[in-house]
């Protein structure tokens, strides 16, 4: 098992090489390192300003890409085009996000509910993990700006609960970004380890991280035991944070004032003016007991006795979901050894107070909690460098190990870097109806599509029992023992059917190989990824045209003519477009057919239940 660094620029293996560690949030993200000199993590800034950038990506109308602080002032005047908390769409479908849809104020595609978002700007459709990259590369740069050397080595942060799609997409993210992402880690794990915890192998405690930030609310409890973190749950709310102080604030001035909130709707700098007061007063009132302010010829008055009453609510659905992770981790709060605090608005003296009174015992606030995650990301890089002997280094998978699905593309289920012995399993389905075969290649490497990565193994799953096509569950999963055999096993979970092969996953590579597929996949990722976009596109249009085929046949008789016609000409201009390498080109037309076809489809979805509803008690 190996763990190499290389040199993006020469391509020769190198050891000292700087990794950093990358917060990438949804309302902020910064990025750190272990200074050289004091050894210790420090959050990177320009000078005089804040180490925190705001993750907000705004395109102008001719294709110029702004990130961060200037990026954010476009937020209000040119909504369409400027992208904010992307990270709630990374590894999501459309049919994942659809019920906040409302909540985002530029294009989220809704072209198939099956595949992964894609967001429009301008004319240029973006995935979440390239519009990721973008802050990635800004936090890069800005890296590389202050320390004045090349950075190509990252650990990048995430939820606990980010399920595979999601990992997978920050780690495209990085890739995009021209970044060796060498792990991928949980935000409450390097929290603690900025706090020192899970540094000793004697280390034994649990701990619950209450991480509260502008517009998400996590608390995640981990247990830490011979240098592992395991979590043992996660509960909370992904649209509670900061942001909501913000809005009770003002509504509470608009209620003293007595106007309305659609007014305020219709006055959109106005809007915005205010909002930016209310977080004004809540800062103010972390450390004073009143706000007062004039404002557009009015005085906003704010005491910190009345705007801990507007919070209180807010605070007691925080404690409902840490009570609630104690429950499912099984776990009394006496057993939690540590509380560690995350986020700006854990600032809050009331919040502090509240939570540390929940589990009885004071909270760890010492850290700056707008820096913790990335500071532990730095920790957690630095282990990795082999710089920290006392934290247990434990076996990795050098290279991502997936098989191939449709179009050639690799789908990773255990990544590189993750631990050993390891297992992953995922769901896939038959394309056709009445396929009784499934062809199950396996490979390792880092590029987007098989033939560039190594073949390990193939075999068939046979025997699948006839049914349409979509409706087969076949799970494919991997498991690799201590000594790196990899063992593959397909199975028809309807029916029982099952194969399996073994596979000696890192069959007589040699370092300098393992190096060059690395440097590889760094130097051909905006290729890669181009491809794989297109490629999905594809897929996707293709299996749109199958089902709206599959619609008209079955329901002409409640289409018009005029609908039919229609459908007939976008169909055939997405049919065209496929023959083209256009990716943007082939999401408009299927857009166009989705819009054409979506008025028909509900109406008669409408009609259907309708009738099963009929002579049934409502
Ligand atoms: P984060 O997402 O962790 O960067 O947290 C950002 C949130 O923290 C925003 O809603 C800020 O308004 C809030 N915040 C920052 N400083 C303070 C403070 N002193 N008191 C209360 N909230 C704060």
């Amino acid at each position: 098992m190996a763990k190499i660094g290389i040199n993006i620029a020469t391509g020769s293996l190198q050891k000292e090489e700087i990794i950093v560690g990358i917060d990438l949030g949804t309302t902020n993200s910064l990025v750190a390192i272990i200074h050289p000199e004091t050894k210790q993590p420090v959050a990177l800034k320009e000078h005089n300003s804040s180490s925190l950038v705001p993750s907000v990506v705004h395109f102008d109308a001719v294709g110029n890409i702004t990130v961060g602080e200037e990026a954010k002032k476009y937020l209000v005047t040119e909504p369409h085009n400027t992208i904010f908390s992307v990270k709630r769409l990374m590894g999501k479908s459309y049919n994942d996000i659809k019920d906040n849809a409302s909540s985002f104020s530029y294009k989220v595609i809704d072209d198939s509910n099956q595949a992964m978002v894609k967001v429009q700007a301008g004319t240029k459709f973006y995935s979440p993990a390239e519009l990721s990259s973008f802050i990635l590369k800004e936090l890069k740069q800005r890296a590389e700006h202050i320390l004045k050397t090349p950075v190509n080595k990252a650990v990048i942060t995430v939820p606990a609960y980010f399920n595979d799609a999601q990992r997978q997409a920050t780690r495209d993210a990085g890739k995009l970004a021209g970044l060796d992402v060498l792990r991928i880690v949980n935000e409450p794990t390097a929290a603690s380890l900025a706090y020192g915890l899970g540094l000793h192998k004697e280390d034994d405690k649990t701990i619950a991280v209450y991480d509260l930030g502008g517009g998400t609310f996590d608390i995640s409890l981990l247990k830490i035991s011979g240098g592992i973190f395991e979590v043992l749950s996660t509960n909370g709310d992904t649209y509670l944070g900061g942001d909501d102080i913000d809005h009770a604030i003002v509504k509470h001035w608009l209620q003293q004032a007595g106007v309305s909130e659609a007014a305020l709707q219709e006055n959109k700098k106005f809007a915005q003016g205010i909002r930016l007061q209310a977080e004004a007063a809540k800062i103010f009132l972390s450390e004073n007991d009143n706000f007062e302010k004039l404002f557009n010829g009015d005085k906003l008055l704010i005491s910190r006795q009345t705007f801990e009453k507007i919070i209180q609510p807010f605070v007691d659905k925080t404690l409902t979901c840490c009570a609630n992770a104690l429950k499912d981790a099984g776990l009394k709060k006496e057993a939690i050894d540590v509380v560690v605090m995350v986020g700006g608005s854990t600032r809050v003296p009331l919040i502090k107070e509240s939570v540390g009174a929940f589990f009885g015992r004071p909270v760890n606030d010492s850290v700056n909690p707008d820096e913790v995650v990335a500071l532990g990301a730095a920790i957690q890089a630095d282990i990795l460098a082999g710089n920290n002997k006392d934290v247990l280094l434990l076996d990795i998978t050098p290279l991502s190990l997936g098989i191939e699905t449709m179009g050639g593309l690799m789908d990773v289920l255990i990544p590189r870097n993750s631990k050993i012995p390891n297992k992953a399993s995922r769901q896939y389905t038959t394309q056709k109806d009445g396929q009784s075969g499934m062809k199950i290649s396996v490979y390792q490497g880092e590029r987007d599509m098989v033939k560039d990565n190594r073949k390990l193994a193939a075999f068939n799953l046979t025997n699948i029992p006839s049914m349409p096509a979509g409706l087969a569950k076949v799970e494919v999963s991997f498991l690799i023992n201590a000594d790196g055999i990899l063992v593959v096993k397909a199975k028809e979970l309807r029916s029982g059917v099952e194969q399996s092969i073994e596979v000696k996953a890192q069959q007589d590579l040699t370092d300098a190989e393992l190096e060059k597929m690395l440097l590889d996949s760094i130097t051909n990722a905006k290729e890669d990824i181009a491809t794989r976009a297109l490629v999905e596109a594809r897929t996707e249009g293709e299996q749109l045209l199958e089902t709206t085929e599959k619609f008209i046949q079955k329901n002409t008789s409640h289409i018009t003519k005029e609908e039919l016609m229609q459908t007939a000409a976008a169909m055939q201009a997405l049919q065209l477009s496929l023959t083209m390498d256009d990716k943007d080109l082939i999401h408009t037309k299927a857009e166009a057919l989705n819009g054409i076809s979506r008025p028909y489809a509900e109406r008669i979805m409408d009609a259907a239940i309708s009738i099963a509803m009929k002579g049934k008690a409502v």
